[in-house]
């Protein structure tokens, strides 16, 4: 069974589907605050956890240090983000076939953002220069590895690679396209061979609804995950708009920034976070993936209020009898990680 077909059997209404998006930790001593995140998440049992890689390719050992963290000490499935920009096709062929040696079958095959500091930058004319040719690429080397074995072969039909896509539905505002260029690279990116597409962040359930009837009229035929970041930390709102260009919700951000009281202030978040989530489920969304930006607790209380879990099943009590120790892990004791910041989901989120 692959995670599109997740939640899809039995004879009730399935439940959503709850993914997180996480983000390896920069510095070793950010770590255990990392992994304990990571504990809350993964006690809600969602139904995947997506992991971040920085456009220039920074974190690549870090990242996959996480994933096979969680892929081997977890019961969660981990879904690898790819990243091509910047990088020759021989760098990307390389950094395949080593997610894929780790065991690694998902991916979320990304562009990734050119380097905000060269205005006149253009990918490499050898490049991978899209997630479309990313897809394409992440199918070619699986079929490679599959002719050159049998077993390979057998353990790819046992265990299908599943490729996701990010998908924009007010447009890509970084990059200057709308809404209907989106929906026609949504179709190009399923033609190539994608198998779902999660969403932007977005801030009003009609931008998610128009943009997915957008698309079922164009062709477009996988599942489109709404992406949600909850709306608890005026802070944060202001710096996401700086990175993907999606406009902050004024009236939410005022009345965040009215709130003097920490604790009414995240419930007050919560409540316009919910409210989103409960519309974009009831007009069919398939699940909810959340930019947690690796702080557990607006997600799970996200969750609590669409009653998808959270609350009691990220209690800490819960975590340790259900996962094992993930802090004492060899990647956290291990290789210092690098210091330099890279294009994360944020980036991207
Ligand atoms: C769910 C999700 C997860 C993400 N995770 C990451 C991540 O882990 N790491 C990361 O680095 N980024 C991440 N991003 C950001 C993403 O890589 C960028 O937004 C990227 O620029 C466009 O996404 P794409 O991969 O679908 O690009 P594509 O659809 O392949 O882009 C197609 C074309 O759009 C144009 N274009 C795209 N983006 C830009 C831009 N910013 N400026 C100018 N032109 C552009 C180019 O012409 C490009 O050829 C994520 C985004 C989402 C929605």
């Amino acid at each position: 069974m692959s995670i599109v077909d997740l939640g899809h059997f039995g004879h009730e209404a399935p439940r959503p589907t709850v993914s997180f998006e996480l983000m390896p930790p920069r510095r070793p001593d950010a770590a255990p605050k990392f992994w304990e995140t990571a504990r809350r998440l993964v006690a809600t049992s969602p139904d995947f956890v997506s992991v971040t890689y920085g456009a220039a390719g920074t974190d690549r050992e870090t990242s996959r240090r996480v994933i096979s963290q969680l892929l081997h000490g977890t019961p969660v499935l981990p879904i690898a983000h790819l990243t091509c920009v910047g990088a020759s096709r021989e760098d990307v062929e390389d950094v395949i076939t080593d997610f894929l040696d780790a065991g690694v079958r998902s991916f979320l095959a990304l562009r990734g953002d050119p380097p905000r500091d060269q205005p006149d930058w253009r990918p490499a004319e050898d490049g991978v220069r899209s997630s479309t040719e990313l897809v394409a690429l992440l199918r070619e080397v699986e079929a490679a590895r599959c002719a050159a074995s049998p077993s390979v072969a057998l353990r790819g039909a046992a265990r299908p690679l599943t490729i996701a896509v990010a998908t924009f539905p007010d447009g890509n505002l970084a990059a200057g396209t709308s809404r209907t260029q989106e929906v026609r690279r949504l179709w190009q990116k399923q033609q190539a061979g994608a198998d779902f597409a999660i969403t932007q962040l977005f801030y009003e359930a009609s931008s998610y609804i128009d943009f997915v009837a957008e698309a079922r009229a164009a062709g477009v035929t996988i599942p489109i995950l709404a992406g949600l970041l909850p709306m608890t930390d005026p802070a944060r709102l202001a710096r996401v708009e700086e990175l993907t260009g999606v406009p902050a919700p004024r009236r939410v951000v005022e009345a965040l920034e009215a709130e003097p009281d920490p604790a009414a202030r995240h419930a007050l978040g919560i409540r316009h976070s919910v409210e989103l989530a409960r519309q974009v489920l009831a007009a069919g969304a398939p699940g909810l993936h959340i930019y947690t930006f690796n702080k557990h607790q607006a997600a799970l209380d996200l969750l609590e209020g669409v009653d998808l879990g959270g609350g009691a099943a990220g209690d800490a009590s819960g975590v340790s009898s259900r996962t094992p120790d993930l802090a004492s892990g060899p990647w956290v004791s291990g290789t210092p990680l690098p210091s330099s910041e890279p294009a994360l989901g944020s980036a991207s989120v």
